[in-house]
């Protein structure tokens, strides 16, 4: 099997994964059991040195509570960025954006007000209450796509928006279909975020032995050789997570990680910070409708 077929394979089983453990519909799942310790992390250093975010992590960690009732940021997760072809399954096409609903998203975005902020701006705001532009969203990215630097990339140019790109390191350099490592640092001087989304996409949630060291630790590494700077925010595969995990991405440096839609951990919601997918085919009202409804 060719690198390109390889990288392909990964991106289908990816979608297909995904679409089992998440669906781009808002909705809200059981959260899991357990007790994290939210009070563990006294994390510093920051996480761009592009000027677009000046804060710098670290403090107390505020009770859950105190998080959990900040009003939600809108968080929006892409994957791929490109056209339907007649090959996409139905199931694929909900992770596939066509170009021009990904472009009318944007400029409906800009058109409302909205200002793109970063996840060191949220990390202030949830943990500290500090302050946020007006309408504020944040847009991400998984799995590394090239389409998220060639189409991605320059329409988020147009109107100053940021975004943070969550990297499945396999992936790096698998042309034409994933960025390259210059592409993801040029996307990172840009002032945009890199995150972690593991090597090879395994859910979190079975990690025994050396997979944390294959999945978090390798990539950690490799995407802060790339960025010359901490990494410090993580992408679960598929959305899924369990509390076992939180102390364990803590201690290898993340403040805080994503989801999706499912409910966040009562204990500790830093580390399962929700988002929500922008399904394929959606239309501009029912885009506005699931952002204002999925994070009330
Ligand atoms: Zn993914």
């Amino acid at each position: 099997m060719t690198k390109n077929l390889v990288g392909l394979c990964l991106g289908v089983l990816c979608f297909v994964l995904s679409a089992c453990g998440s669906s781009p519909d808002p909705k809200n799942g059981p959260a899991p059991a357990g007790k994290a310790d939210a009070t563990a992390a006294t994390p510093t250093g920051g996480a761009n040195t592009s000027g677009v975010s000046t804060f710098v992590p670290g403090g107390k960690i505020p009770p859950p509570s105190v998080i959990l009732g900040r009003q939600q940021v809108p968080i929006l997760c892409y994957h791929q960025i490109r056209d339907w072809k007649p090959t996409d399954s139905k199931m694929a096409k909900d992770y596939i954006m066509p170009i021009a609903d990904f472009r009318a998203q944007l400029k409906m975005l800009h058109d409302s007000g909205y200002h793109t902020i970063l996840p060191d701006q949220l990390y202030a705001y949830l943990t500290k209450g500090a302050a946020l532009p007006s309408k504020p969203v944040m847009l991400t990215f998984d799995d590394n796509d090239e389409d998220q630097y060639t189409i991605a990339f320059p329409e988020m140019k147009k109107y100053g928006y940021k975004g943070v790109f969550f990297i499945m390191t396999i992936t790096l350099g698998k042309l034409p279909h994933y960025m390259s490592k210059e592409q993801v640092k040029e996307l990172y001087d840009a002032g945009n975020v890199i995150g972690s989304h593991t090597w090879d996409h395994h859910n979190v949630k079975k990690y025994q032995g050396k997979d944390w060291e294959i999945q978090i630790d390798k990539p950690t590494k490799q995407l802060e050789a790339i960025t010359g700077t901490p990494i410090r925010y993580f992408a679960y595969p598929f959305g899924l997570w369990n509390a076992q995990a939180f102390p364990e991405l803590r201690k290898r440096g993340f403040i805080a990680a994503f989801g999706l839609a499912d409910k966040r951990d009562q204990n500790d919601p830093l580390m399962c910070i929700r988002r929500i997918i922008v399904g394929g085919g959606w239309g501009l009202k029912t885009f506005s409708n699931a952002m204002h409804q999925s994070f009330k």
